[in-house]
């Protein structure tokens, strides 16, 4: 079945604010899906309830079978999150901090794993540098690698690319691509339909809370007539 099974699910902030409005969606493992839409749309509500930060009013979310309600520890192991700020301990060695999450995760400080994931982030030159010592982009592969520390199936990128620069931009996207290959079903959630058509396998488009319409991303590009 599905590795994520999202099922007429809503969600009403306590302000009144519908946040979510009757949104289903299902995503195979592997796949690539962006979430496209503007500030206030309801993407981070969404990833927010799927990784079990946010209590939906309404529906059901099942991660590898698992419902977040009444299975949440199960759901919550393979799914890993990459939050839109950056938060890290300025003077923390970069292994310091994946091996840090590790633990939270009851996996073990150091094995082949750990030296797998960093050299795959292209992290492993530079894991005795403090994070402060990272650029940017360095800064949010460490996220990542955090993320990812306990061998999540599914990886959520919360506008990954918000606030940086073109170059840095196509490094994460580069990143992305890397980790697809690797097998990791990922969903993000994005501005740009640029970046959504360079990233994504799918693409959702999503707007005060609907889900407009989710889509191919090839069927998607040649109806706004961009099919190249
Ligand atoms: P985004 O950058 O994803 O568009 P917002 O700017 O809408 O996020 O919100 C920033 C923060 O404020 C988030 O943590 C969100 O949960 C919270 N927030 C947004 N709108 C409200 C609101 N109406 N009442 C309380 N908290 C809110
Ligand atoms: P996006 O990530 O697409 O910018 P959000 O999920 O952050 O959208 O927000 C969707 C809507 O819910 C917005 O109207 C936002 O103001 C509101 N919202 C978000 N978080 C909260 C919150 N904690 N309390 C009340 N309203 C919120």
């Amino acid at each position: 079945g599905p590795i994520i099974d999202i099922d007429h699910l809503s969600k009403r902030y306590d302000s009144g604010t519908f946040a979510l409005k009757d949104v289903s969606l299902q995503m195979q493992e592997g796949e690539i899906l962006a979430l496209l839409g503007p500030n206030g749309a309801g993407k981070t509500t969404l990833i927010s309830i799927i990784c079990g930060l946010v209590r939906p009013t309404g529906g059901t979310v099942r991660v590898g079978g698992h419902d977040i309600r009444t299975d949440w520890r199960a759901a919550r192991k393979l799914i890993g999150l990459v939050p839109q700020e950056i938060a890290l301990e300025p003077f923390e060695k970069v292994i310091d901090c994946v091996r840090f999450t590790r633990g939270l995760y009851g996996e073990p400080q150091d094995d082949a794993y750990l030296e797998q994931l960093l050299r795959s982030l292209a992290l492993w030159d530079k894991r005795d540098a403090k994070t402060r010592e990272l650029s940017g982009g360095m800064k949010r592969r460490v996220l990542i690698a955090k993320a990812l520390s306990h061998r999540p199936k599914v990886l959520f990128l919360d506008e990954p690319t918000a606030g940086v620069d073109v170059a840095l931009r196509r490094e994460m996207w580069q990143v992305v691509r890397d980790l697809r290959a690797q097998g990791v079903t990922i969903i993000l959630t994005t501005h740009y339909l640029e970046e959504a058509e360079d990233m994504a396998d799918r693409i959702g488009v999503i707007r005060k809370g609907e889900l407009l319409l989710v889509k191919p991303k090839d069927e998607l590009m040649g109806e706004f007539g961009k099919k190249r």
